[in-house]
């Protein structure tokens, strides 16, 4: 069956095939290790684990690679400013590598409670320093970067076109509308691939350019390049890369060896809380944890992220969640009456639902159409086993653990003591530490212990 997938490249749907046999290659730009991950960054990650997937149900295989971004960014998307990582590190008391090595352990953690697959190839930016540099002095060699005495740029007036993802027009944007003004820099947009360490900076490198470190985007294309040749098949990443990062890379990639790197540009778009940005000063960013440590099963977010079709927004509330904790529930419960069934079907009916199903995944991961027909499959009054094993099939993309027994013996947190905890989490904010001792107590006496999390609570 055809599969179509949405190219930001060229804004419309695309029938996908990989350029050489049966392995689709595949980069994913990984997250940079200096802080916790939020469930919008597991979002991004989900959207590309189903991209995995359906490549695999379709009987592709898969050459993927993702990036650990350990050398930390500049805090601007103009590549001004403090290095996030250092940041970090200062404010932690920590060497930016231990720090990279505390948060890509979390990272991984998140990805496993997920049922994310680890991409063929996880590779770290700080073990591939020499390629970075034999990148830029490629660019160099090329014509297509400059030395300035802080920094080597990419000089974007040598490309034909900048912008072919996101459409910006240099030609319109005023200097220093956005980017602040180098006097050294040829041309307000080029960027940074290569900069020059000052004294204090702890993560540096020995280069033809003096001790530095590598611009962001650099990590990608020299990783790329080397894992999965000069062009492969698909590049993702969240939405917010297109306009900096991602044209960065195509920038790159064409200076370096005159090429677009990849013939799909995939972009997940972002999740939203209470239908707004999630932020620090909003005090509304949210870790898998949170979710876990309310007592919910981590899958019940994946769940919760096929509701709205990657390429759209979707709005994150606990009300939400706790529909797709009862969802879930039902998903497994409707499997087991199934697998327990007796019940006669037919080929075609079954062959029926697995087309509708494989339809919905290859038109772009329709996961909210995908679940329609699963619903379809649970609620149908015909139990029989053939189903329970279709349904089974279908979880090689959803990923729910769909077969995992319910366990009646576990009792469940109830309700009341869920709405007690969030009482005393409110009062908590509010600092009226008496009413919270004394919600504390409530939930003692009904059986529960709760412990303060960082951003929560946990219940006992
Ligand atoms: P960052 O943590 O900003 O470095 O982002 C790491 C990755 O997660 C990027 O690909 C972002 O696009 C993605 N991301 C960050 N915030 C969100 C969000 N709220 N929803 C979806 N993806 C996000
Ligand atoms: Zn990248």
């Amino acid at each position: 069956m055809d599969i179509y997938f949405y190219n930001t490249l060229t804004k419309k749907k695309e029938k996908f095939e990989p350029a050489i046999g049966n392995e689709v290659r595949m980069y994913s730009c990984g997250p940079t290790v200096y802080k916790d991950a939020t469930i919008g960054n597991m979002r991004t990650n989900l959207f590309q684990d189903v991209l995995r997937r359906v490549l695999k149900y379709n009987g592709y295989t898969l050459k993927h690679v993702m990036n650990i971004t350990d050398v930390g960014h500049l805090v601007s998307d103009a590549d001004e400013g403090e290095d996030k990582m250092i940041k970090s590190a200062k404010e932690m008391h920590k060497t930016p590598l231990e720090i990279a090595e505390h948060y890509t352990k979390l990272f991984f953690k998140d990805l496993k409670n997920l049922n994310i697959e680890t991409p063929e190839i996880v590779c770290k930016a700080t073990d591939h320093i020499q390629e970075m540099i034999q990148y830029v002095q490629k660019l160099i060699d090329n014509g297509y970067a400059y030395e300035t005495s802080t920094a080597v740029y990419f000089d974007v007036s040598k490309l034909d076109e900048y912008g072919v993802l996101s459409g910006i027009d240099l030609r319109k944007q005023k200097a220093g509308a956005r980017v602040e003004v180098d006097p050294e820099k040829r041309n307000p947009y080029d960027f940074a691939v290569w900069i020059k360490a000052p004294e204090n900076h702890l993560m540096k490198w020995e280069s033809p350019w003096g001790l530095a470190y590598p611009g962001w985007h650099i990590e990608c294309s020299a990783m790329g390049q080397k894992y999965l040749g000069r062009t492969f098949d698909i590049h993702t990443g969240g939405i917010d890369l297109i306009p900096t990062h991602h044209e960065n890379e195509i920038a790159q990639s064409k200076g370096a060896y005159g090429v677009n790197p990849a013939r799909f540009w995939m972009h997940g778009e972002y999740l939203l809380i209470d239908g707004g940005k999630m932020s620090k000063s909003l005090g509304n960013v949210y870790l898998l944890n949170d979710i876990i440590s309310r007592g919910y099963d981590p899958l019940v977010y994946r769940l919760f992220t096929y509701s709205s079709n990657y390429r759209n927004k979707i709005n994150f509330t606990w009300d939400g969640i706790e529909a797709n904790s009862k969802s879930l529930e039902k998903l497994r419960e409707g499997y087991q009456k199934h697998l327990n069934g007796n019940d006669d079907v037919s080929e075609p009916e079954i062959q029926n639902f697995e087309t509708k199903f494989h339809q919905a995944i290859n038109d772009d991961l329709n996961m909210p159409l995908a679940m329609s027909v699963v619903w379809e499959v649970i609620k149908l009054p015909t139990k029989s086993p053939k189903y329970a094993k279709l349904l089974k099939k279908f979880d090689s993309v959803l990923a729910l653990d769909i077969d995992r027994p319910i366990d009646t013996s576990k009792n469940e947190i109830p309700q009341e003591v869920i709405e007690l905890a969030e009482k005393r989490l409110k009062a908590r904010k509010e600092k009226n530490w008496a009413e919270s001792d004394s919600l504390r107590d409530e939930i003692k006496e009904k059986g529960y212990e709760i412990e303060d999390t960082k951003d929560g609570y946990q219940l006992k």
